[in-house]
């Protein structure tokens, strides 16, 4: 492509309130395309109970599907819901809705894309690899801090690599940002999810990729993030900002990128299946030679919280199990561009690499 510049697209319709889940029924009803396509629900195993089902607003044929977010979402898994809607319905359904925190988010993004897409998850694992839109698709976030709810990405692990389905289709059509579906979020959970947003926020204004429009949604999320963990507001306002930073945080990398934490998690949740959040987190509070300010500030906040990061997590691994990780951080090229510029692998060698892995 000759273009310079990325001409990115963003979620067009967004509902934001307390309470506002309630309005998904009159938002679907004008998409419902007739009684035989169904909407399908994809919902976090952790809201599996009569109330919070009465709560979705099926009719029709449409169906409520639970899945357990104990492990972050699989191209095989995607596959196998696809076929599953496509062998139960004569028609494509009206769309697709994904309740959840990030793991569900992203499986329902694919799910939407695979169901207008002929083959497997895996063939669209990359950048613009989709040709066609996706189903319309709804996303529904219950815990704040990845921003899957407004990325054009959706992270899936694949038999080979775990890579994004990165593409103008992947994002939503519609979100609603309810903050107190957060409400029954685990303490430890709603802050590893929680520095995934602040991390997000760390990378993109320190990377050599930044520019104004990064800028001014990094600054936004950091200073909203600050306040939810280093200050002492109250619990529904500190849901409302949360639930907002996660939105900067995703536009502020969306037009910019992440950095050396991402790239390195990512090598520990290919191996060891460590979370996205918590991975994070393992890897950052060692980068302090490289993001300084921030480093200080998140040790700050685990401080404040009294959060006990898991200790010796690679004090076992082999040298082969370390070259498998340190492979695939490294073959992370743009988001070591972005944190130390073109010459990149000159400053973070193989050995300097695995020196940080040791530490974790
Ligand atoms: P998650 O979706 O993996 O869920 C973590 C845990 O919280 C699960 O046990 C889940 O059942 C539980 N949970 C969810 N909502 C809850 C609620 N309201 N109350 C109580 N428990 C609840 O967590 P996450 O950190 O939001 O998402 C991580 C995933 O997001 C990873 O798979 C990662 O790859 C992905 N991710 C995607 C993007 C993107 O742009 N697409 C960006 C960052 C991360
Ligand atoms: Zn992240």
């Amino acid at each position: 492509s000759t273009s310079q510049y990325r001409n990115f697209p963003m979620v067009p319709r967004v509902v934001f309130g307390e309470g506002s889940f309630s309005q998904l029924g009159e938002i679907l009803l004008p998409k419902r395309r007739n009684s035989e396509a169904p909407f399908i629900f994809l919902v976090d195993d952790f809201f599996e109970n009569e109330e919070f089902a009465a709560q979705i607003p099926l009719i029709f044929n449409d169906e409520l599907i639970f899945i357990s977010a104990n492990e972050e979402p699989k191209t095989e898994q995607v596959d196998a819901l696809v076929k599953r809607i496509q062998d139960t319905y004569e028609e494509l359904p009206s769309g697709i809705i994904g309740i959840g925190g990030g793991t569900l988010l992203d499986l329902a993004k694919a799910v939407a894309i695979l169901l207008n897409n002929n083959g497997r998850a895996e063939q669209y694992q990359g950048w613009d690899l989709v040709n066609r839109p996706a189903l319309y698709h709804v996303g529904v976030p219950t815990i704040s801090g990845t921003g899957a709810e407004v990325s054009r990405t959706t992270v899936l692990l694949g038999p080979e690599k775990k890579l994004g389905i990165n593409s103008d289709y992947t994002t939503y059509d519609q979100v609603i940002l309810d903050p107190d579906l957060t409400k029954t979020v685990p303490k430890e959970q709603w802050f590893y999810t929680g520095m995934d947003c602040f991390i997000h926020c760390i990378e993109s204004l320190n990377g050599t990729y930044l520019n104004a429009f990064s800028q001014s949604y990094g600054e936004k999320a950091l200073e909203l993030c600050k306040e939810v963990f280093l200050e002492d507001i109250p619990e529904c306002e500190s849901r409302d900002k949360l639930m907002m930073a996660s939105w900067h945080g995703g536009m502020s990398i969306a037009y910019s990128q992440v950095g050396i934490a991402h790239a390195v998690s990512y090598g520990l949740s290919y191996l060891l299946g460590v979370k996205h959040g918590i991975g994070n987190c393992l890897v950052f509070q060692h980068l302090g030679e490289f993001y300084p300010d921030g480093v200080q500030l998140f040790r700050k906040m685990i401080e404040k919280h009294n959060i006990k990061l898991p200790q010796g997590v690679c004090s076992n691994l082999t040298q082969n199990d370390f070259d498998i990780m340190v492979n695939v951080a490294l073959g992370m090229d743009a988001l070591w561009e972005n944190a130390l510029g073109k010459e990149w692998k000159t400053i973070m060698t193989p050995e300097r690499l695995q020196a940080i892995y040791q530490r974790i």
